[in-house]
């Protein structure tokens, strides 16, 4: 069974590259493309890890990981942030609030890739 990626990010550009980069490696994946719709797909698609960006509407990534902590479904799903460039205190936020780790942008496909396989327990 291939591991499951839930990628929320507003823009649909990165979402985009992620996907191809994800799915080319055998992962399956669903999209959100802000906090309130993550919440949602959430709960029909039971990721296996989350790939979360930090600014959006609705809900940002900080809401997010608020509102996933409470979820007894979700609150142990390994969860990897992404940040802005120079943003040291939004790393520091998101792994307070539970994130598994942060990438900041711009990262490389590869970078993005190790990482999630580390997560999951892939061989990198
Ligand atoms: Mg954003």
């Amino acid at each position: 069974m291939p591991k499951k990626v839930l990628i929320i990010d507003d823009s649909t550009v990165l979402r985009n590259i992620i996907v191809f980069n994800l799915k080319k490696a055998g992962y399956e994946i669903a999209e959100a493309e802000d906090g309130l719709d993550a919440l949602e797909k959430m709960s029909h698609f039971s990721p296996d890890i989350m790939i979360l960006d930090l600014m959006m509407p609705k809900l940002d990534g900080f809401g997010v990981l608020r509102e996933k902590a409470k979820m007894e479904g979700f609150k142990d799903t390994p969860t990897i942030v992404l940040t802005a460039k120079g943003g040291e205190d939004d790393r520091e936020n998101a792994l307070s609030l539970g994130a598994i780790d942060v990438l900041t942008k711009p990262f490389s496909p590869k970078q993005l890739l190790d990482c999630v396989k580390k997560v999951v327990g892939d061989a990198v």
